[in-house]
């Protein structure tokens, strides 16, 4: 027994006088603290060597005294270890003097004990052939002293490191517990040992080897466990999800957000299966870095991520294992496709802007050139003039509405874009289109207006899609010359495109290319339509131009009039007409026969291109003739829509002497307005209100107002479209001064005209 306890204390002594210059080269604050323990804890198991083989019994009684009082100040050796990292006594100097007083005491008393034996004993026992000192205790109540020295240590010790314990966060918990659970046993095994009668004291190297386990538990096992923990914390706290896995393809950590991921994929479970199973599919050493994307339908919900193989490998280049990063960019993603979706949206309606309506239609429809595609274009007729009346916030709503209303259907293989303006496209699925749907749609649209001054009108051409390799631009101008074919025309709203149409759009280029040349050869011709009074005598004529084509035959003004607005050409038709009618005029003076005035028309657009008033002025100066003699017909869209200068040529005209007529009043939608803002010398009431319409009685009771309130103005008022006798009487009986229609006559020749009506006056 006692060659094994001298075995055991000289391999723990050797190892802490290792471990105190192993020491020497730590860095760390507990160095010098923990080399004091392992000297003081070395130097106690050296008194008790000494007390055990010296010769002397004095010497022995002194030298186990040495080894007693070393083994308490170890604990307080100890306690400035745990302090020297754990502060909790800082502030308690009463309790540091208190305890140097105590171990001054128990010093002086195990010096004491040398010579008068009042703690402990020796006795010399043998040991093979030789004698040792054997130190015992039992039976001197004076030993309790200085054990009750060593608790009141033991219980600071404890204390300290329970307060730390109990005081600290969570991550640092197990290092004071770890340090409390060593000492616990050390005491309980130190307990049961002093109680086994044993011929010599164990505690000493239990002490030593608690010295020991400590300076291995702080300088290896706590900051491992330590580094572990934040390393684990900080891997929680970042904002990816990190998978590692070892060499074995065995999944040893997720992080909370790895986790999160994959719960919220609906299964924990599959981290590892998934992952591993990736990583058993192939040979990880050989995998490189590589990032892959992935996304994931959970719930409806679609979640993006990135996820980054890592393969982890030491020094020597050789694999231990790998690490997945993954990175939720579901955000990312969300906010790049909402970035997207605005750049492509039109920021009014909401619906695909020109651009991206274009892109959207050619890609579905190379997608699936079986697939058969109708294209619509619908335009809001005179959506400048409802702008100019009701502002443009009012403007704005109702193209929102028109939008909304046209993508109801909300599928996601029906496109809605907005060209221009008001001008919308829907491209659908010939299957899902119905044309009877879209009309309902258009109406719906048309009611969003509730106004008695305007009615909104749409119309939509349909196109359907033959030519795939067509630009979608040239389909839209399809659908949108279907529009056009039926612009004016209150009753339809929906038309097909068909190759006339098409017809029509190669005919408008046509027309255009030999506006000058027909001008120039006189291909146009001025046709007058009478214009009589109530009792059927001539007043005048209405000038209005026809094209005699050399190979087309004769062409209605309904077919080119709006060509040559569109392409800024009609001016020069215009100053051409005028100059006619002015030229006719003053050969019917010549001839005696001045008496009738000839009606012209003017463009809205010729305000924009010819200075009008100076123009005509020169134009009856030139031809010397008396201004009334010209009356001027200019249209209410002209007088409404552009206002405030148009209004001044017009007062400027009426000054020099020219009676202005408002033309087809009453199919805008102020008239009634426009006639407070306006000096006009006469209206010429719309030929709609003529037609026979089911709003018969209605547009009685307008015209009959209209002409009364005209003549409370002093304006004359001249009606066209004039077709039946009944019509005739109506408008006699009702005030109307002037008639011009079919009734009379249509607008003939000039020459026909003047036999007819110049030959007989
Ligand atoms: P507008 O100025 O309203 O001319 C009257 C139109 O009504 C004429 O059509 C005439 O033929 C037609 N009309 C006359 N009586 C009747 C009738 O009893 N029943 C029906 N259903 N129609 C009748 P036209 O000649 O085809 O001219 C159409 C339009 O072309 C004109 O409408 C005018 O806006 C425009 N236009 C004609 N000549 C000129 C011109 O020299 N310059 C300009 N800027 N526009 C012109
Ligand atoms: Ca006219
Ligand atoms: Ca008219």
């Amino acid at each position: 027994m006692v060659y094994a306890f001298v075995f055991l204390a000289v391999i723990v002594t050797c190892s802490m006088i290792a471990c105190i210059s192993y020491l020497q080269h730590a860095k760390m604050r507990e160095r010098v603290a923990m080399q004091t323990m392992l000297g003081v804890s070395s130097a106690s198991l050296a008194f008790y060597f000494l007390g055990m083989f010296v010769e002397q019994y004095f010497l022995s009684m002194l030298f186990f005294g040495m080894y007693f009082w070393l083994s308490s100040i170890h604990i307080l050796t100890f306690l400035n270890v745990s302090e020297s990292y754990n502060v909790v006594y800082r502030r308690a100097r009463i309790l540091k003097i208190l305890a140097v007083l105590l171990s001054g005491a128990d010093f002086l008393f195990l010096v004491l004990n040398s010579f008068f034996e009042i703690a402990f004993s020796v006795n010399r026992i043998r040991v093979d052939d030789n004698f040792a000192y054997h130190c015992f205790v039992a039976k001197f109540p004076g030993f309790f002293i200085h054990l009750s020295v060593f608790y009141i240590y033991m219980i600071l010790l404890l204390s300290a490191l329970i307060i730390k314990a109990r005081k600290t966060i969570k991550l640092y918990r197990s290092k004071y517990t770890i340090l409390t659970i060593a000492v616990l046993i050390t005491l309980a095994v130190n307990v049961i040992v002093s109680n086994i009668s044993l011929p010599v004291d164990f505690s000493g190297v239990l002490y030593a080897g608690l010295s020991m386990l400590i300076v291995y538990l702080i300088l290896s096992v706590i900051p491992r466990a330590e580094a572990e923990s934040i390393v684990k914390y900080s891997l929680d706290g970042i904002s990816n999800g990190i998978i590692c896995f070892n060499k074995d393809n065995i999944c040893v950590y997720v992080n909370k957000v790895a986790r999160e991921l994959f719960h919220l994929m609906g299964n924990e479970i599959a981290i590892e299966t998934t992952f591993g199973a990736w990583l058993e599919a192939r040979n990880p050493q050989d995998i490189p870095y590589q990032t892959f994307q992935e996304e994931k339908n959970i719930g409806g919900v679609k979640i993006y991520y990135d996820t980054t193989y890592n393969p982890l490998v030491d020094e020597t280049n050789n694999y231990f294992g790998c690490v997945f990063s993954m990175r939720n960019k579901t955000e990312d993603v969300q906010a790049l496709a909402a970035e997207r979706e605005r750049a492509e949206l039109d920021s009014l309606t909401g619906v695909y802007n020109r651009e991206s309506f274009f892109s959207k239609v050619k890609e579905i429809l190379n997608e699936d050139t079986n697939k058969k595609w109708i294209l619509v274009c619908t335009d809001i007729k005179d959506f400048k003039t409802y702008n100019a009346l009701f502002g443009e916030k009012q403007g704005d709503e109702i193209l929102v509405n028109a939008a909304r209303i046209l993508n109801e259907d909300n599928r996601e293989d029906i496109f809605v874009g907005r060209l221009v303006s008001d001008r919308f496209v829907v491209c659908v699925p010939e299957e899902y289109f119905d044309e009877s749907m879209l009309l309902e749609r258009l109406k719906k649209i048309c009611s969003c207006v509730k106004s008695d001054m305007f009615k909104l009108h749409i119309h939509a051409g349909i196109y359907p899609i033959h030519d795939y390799s067509m630009e979608v631009s040239v389909m839209c101008d399809h659908a949108y010359l279907a529009v056009r074919k039926i612009k004016d025309d209150y009753g339809v709203m929906t038309t097909w495109y068909d190759a006339n149409v098409g017809a029509d759009h190669r005919n408008t280029k046509l027309m255009i290319g030999e506006f000058e040349k027909a001008l120039e050869e006189g291909q146009f011709q001025m046709f007058l339509q009478p214009q009589l009074s109530g009792s059927g005598e001539i007043l005048g004529a209405e000038a209005l131009v026809r094209w005699i084509h050399p190979s087309k035959g004769l062409i209605p003004p309904i077919e080119f009039i709006p060509v040559f607005e569109r392409a800024g050409l009609i001016h020069k038709l215009d100053q051409y007409v005028w100059r006619m009618a002015c030229s006719k005029l003053s050969a019917w003076q010549s001839e005696g026969k001045g008496h009738l005035y000839i009606s012209v028309n003017i463009s809205p657009l010729d305000f924009y291109y010819v200075d009008i008033h100076e123009y005509i002025t020169n134009l009856v100066q030139e031809y010397k003739i008396d201004p009334k003699s010209l009356k001027l017909e200019i249209t209410e869209t002209a007088i409404v829509n552009e206002a405030a200068d148009n209004l001044l040529v017009i007062d400027k005209l009426r000054q020099s002497g020219f009676e202005v007529e408002i033309d087809d009043f009453g199919s805008g939608y102020s008239s009634l307005n426009t006639l407070k803002d306006i000096e006009v010398d006469a209206i010429k009431l719309d030929r709609i209100f003529l037609k026979e319409t089911s709003h018969k009685e209605k547009s009685k009771v307008i015209m009959d107002n209209t002409i009364i309130m005209s003549k409370q103005l002093g304006i004359k008022v001249v009606s066209e479209g004039v077709e039946t006798k009944e019509q005739v009487d109506y408008l006699v009986d009702a005030g109307c001064d002037v008639f011009q229609g079919y009734y009379f006559d249509r607008p003939i020749s000039v020459p026909a005209f003047e036999e007819k009506y110049l030959m007989n006056h």
